[in-house]
């Protein structure tokens, strides 16, 4: 089966340099932004806008509980974004296996690491990113084991503008559910918390996985929010995790929106997953309530457009980050109020059958959601054990994001 995203043309290789990630990360007047921005002049004054958000966010290294809570997650995970964590020599002499039986092997691993859908793909290189973008950078650092065994000898894209060389055969896409309790009660403290939490919980089972690999003498790379050189959205649905959706994220059948990604790149031969097709087109071409409930009008309304040589969506990443400033954190509230983004209940996955089966019963589901669930998002209360005061509350926005709870989306 064919994935369901529409090609149209020459699917050009994404530079990572032009994430909105890569470019407010920019310092401004250093030689990168410069070059940048010279190439780029129209970018000028939204990134100028986006930096100036983020600027003001790190300011300060006062004590804070948005702080406190976004270092949970945030501040763990760069440690696994080190080159020796994500990827490495393999072993000598690798072992034997049947590619049937090695793809059991590594979706029994992973889900029992931690992962809670996987799926297998061989990797196309439309998916890997051109030239490396976004920090953190390396340069030849010396070995301090066991702190760090030393820069694997094929580790390209070292520093920022560097081309990224990856030739690995498959794929392995993993996604990880968030609580919806927490997701909830943002944009705010309490969302920023799961966020966190979930993407180190996705980093470090993708190093896991890698690592395990590369045991068994197969090349594996694992690719996570601080350390990627693949797109991990259409590879997971390339991978048969769900369908590309308008707002922009990979919609799973069993979670929705809900979920956060990252991947393994490898030699192991594997055998590989069919892409899936569960009605995502027809539905997010008539329930919009993503779009109607973006604070930042940032998820379109209208048709589909040409992008890179693919027809979707097209979300505005900018519009969407600069919210994320405003509010002090990172918005998810189009996670939280899709259809398909509820508790896996019986009957929610009862509902989710009939969705993707029956492409003419979309409005009815839709208006059932919005009487059940209402039309607008309503933002709950963070848990009362969040505050030392027993005083649960909204939206604490003195989250210190720093515009990098990125990339489960493209
Ligand atoms: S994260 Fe928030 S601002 Fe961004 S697209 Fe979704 S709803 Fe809109
Ligand atoms: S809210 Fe509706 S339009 Fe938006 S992603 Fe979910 S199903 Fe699609």
């Amino acid at each position: 089966m064919k994935p369901t995203y529409e090609v149209v043309g020459k699917i050009e290789r994404f530079d990572e340099r032009d994430t909105v990630f890569a470019r407010e990360a920019l310092i401004a007047g250093s030689e990168e932004e410069r070059l940048y921005h010279e190439q780029n002049p129209h970018l000028r004054e939204i990134d100028e806008r986006i930096r100036k958000f983020i600027d003001e966010k790190l300011a300060t290294d006062r004590a804070s509980w948005g702080r406190a809570y976004y270092q949970v997650g945030f501040r763990t995970l760069a440690y696994l974004a080190l080159p020796d964590c994500v990827d490495g020599e393999p072993a000598p002499d690798a072992i034997k296996i049947d590619p049937k039986r090695a793809s059991l092997l590594v979706k029994g691993l992973a889900s029992h690491l931690g992962a809670d859908v996987v799926g297998i793909t061989r990797l196309k290189q439309e998916w890997v990113y051109s030239h490396r973008g976004t920090r953190p950078f390396f340069a030849d650092q010396p070995p301090n084991p066991p702190l760090f065994e030393g820069m694997p000898d094929h580790y390209t894209g070292r520093l920022w503008g560097d081309p990224i060389h990856l030739e690995h055969q498959y794929a392995i896409a993993l996604a990880f559910t968030q609580d919806l309790r927490f997701m909830k009660a943002g944009p705010g403290v309490a969302s920023d918390l799961e966020v966190g939490k979930v993407y180190a919980r996705s980093a470090l089972v993708a190093c896991q996985l890698a690592s395990f690999i590369r045991a068994l003498g197969f090349a594996a790379r694992a690719h996570h929010v601080r350390n990627y050189y693949v797109l991990v959205v259409p590879i997971a649905v390339d991978a048969g995790l769900g369908e590309l959706s308008r707002a922009g994220y990979l919609l799973n059948k069993t979670y929705g929106l809900n979920l956060r990604l990252s991947c393994v790149t490898t030699d192991l031969p594997l055998k590989v997953d069919e892409p899936i097709d569960i009605g995502v087109q027809e539905f997010c071409s008539k329930c919009l309530k993503c779009a109607r409930n973006c604070p930042a009008g940032a998820i379109p309304t209208g048709d589909k457009t040409i992008v890179r040589g693919i027809r979707k969506w097209r979300v505005d990443a900018e519009r969407c980050l600069l919210y994320w400033g405003r509010v002090g954190a990172a918005c998810q509230i189009c996670q939280v109020v899709c259809p398909w983004s509820k508790p896996p209940t019986y009957f929610h996955r009862a509902v989710a059958n009939i969705a993707s089966k029956f492409g003419g019963l979309t409005k009815f589901l839709v208006k059932a959601d919005d009487l059940f669930y209402g039309t607008k998002y309503k933002q709950v209360s963070e848990p009362l054990w969040m505050h030392p005061d027993g005083e649960g509350g909204k939206s604490q926005s003195d989250s210190c994001f720093s515009g990098s709870l990125r990339a489960s989306r493209h």
